[in-house]
């Protein structure tokens, strides 16, 4: 079962990606290195609702 999640930058808060995951393997918080291009850098972003 795979759900829509929205990857936030944890430095400025920004809503980067949208993506999905499956919810039987990924059952706590999604977090993932990407870049952000308000940041200008690769940051950690993190599942939000
Ligand atoms: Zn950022």
């Amino acid at each position: 079962m795979r759900v829509g999640i929205i990857l936030a930058c944890t430095e400025c808060k920004q809503r980067n990606y949208n993506t999905t995951k499956d919810k039987k393997k990924h059952t706590e918080k999604f977090e993932v290195k990407k870049y952000c291009k308000f940041c200008n850098t690769h940051t950690l972003h993190r599942e939000i609702k």
